[in-house]
């Protein structure tokens, strides 16, 4: 016997004054714990690799200048080092994207985020001391390159977060009745629709279809951000629901409301 209650339909509905909440799917959470894993492997080589070149930099004489082959292998081993940080950042990157941090604790928020740049500082920082201390200038200077270049990549630019993730989802199920969005590989922007023109040209022949979630943890092009929803799809899905260009901005603001936290402005105004 089916339900006699009265069951009514609260997707899309957007009356709720409920705060919007991402929370990953098993599968998701899967993914990131996955690929954290691989970010934290090769962090810890990477601090393996430090250890080795301050090794060889620990037994040198300060008034000895190393040979040019000592030299040329403390320097390769730094350039293991920044790459095996970089990689590791990436797979912790992309972890973020699967499983994001959620902005209500700001310090948990940025380390979760930029925890690449921390181990970029772990990674090179002693060697760059020691290095100077042992007068081996060149190396030295290599490797505190190699800790501003290897944190300026391991840092996130876009750093997701759940709250973005939940306005976007919100916002999209306002437009069409559902969280279903596609994209490219490649592409910066998700779209409403699969005929989107902006699909249609793309150069790439494959489509993803999934939630917007799906596609920021599958394609880190597009910034986990409202301006990256394909605007001639949202523009096509008002004019579908007879919307005005005022009312969207309007559904567009109240889904932004819905997961900022109360009186705190979007800071995210630097690009
Ligand atoms: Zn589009």
């Amino acid at each position: 016997m089916a339900t006699t209650k009265k069951v009514t339909k609260v997707s899309g509905g957007g009356t709720s004054s409920q705060k919007a909440k991402f929370v990953p799917t098993a599968e998701a959470k899967a993914e990131a714990c996955k690929f954290r894993k691989y970010g934290i492997l090769l962090w810890v080589l990477a601090v393996v690799a430090e250890i080795i070149a301050m090794v060889i930099l620990f037994k040198k004489n300060p008034e000895i200048d190393l040979s040019t082959g000592a030299r040329i292998a403390l320097i390769a081993i730094l350039l293991v080092d920044l790459i095996l940080l970089i990689v590791g950042s990436m797979f912790w990157k992309k972890a973020n994207r699967f499983d994001p941090a959620s902005k209500e604790n700001a310090l948990k928020f940025f380390f979760q985020n930029q925890m690449g740049v921390v181990v970029a500082v772990i990674a090179f920082l002693p060697v760059v001391i020691l290095a100077f201390i042992k007068k081996e200038y060149l190396v030295g200077a290599i490797a505190a390159l190699f800790m501003v270049g290897g944190g300026l990549a391991s840092a996130d630019w876009s750093p997701p977060s759940q709250e973005e993730y939940a306005a976007q989802s919100t916002f999209v199920q306002e437009l069409m009745g559902a969280d279903h969005v596609y994209g490219t590989k490649s592409g910066s922007k998700y779209h409403l629709y699969d005929d989107c023109q902006y699909l249609k040209s793309d150069r790439t022949a494959e489509i993803f279809e999934g939630t917007v979630a799906d596609l920021y943890a599958n394609n880190s092009k597009i910034k986990p951000e409202m301006s990256s929803l394909c605007s001639a799809c949202e523009k096509r899905a008002a004019k579908e629901k007879g919307w005005t260009e005022e009312q969207l901005q309007q559904a567009k603001e109240k889904a932004q409301s819905l997961v900022l936290p109360q009186g705190e402005e979007d800071t995210e105004t630097d690009e």
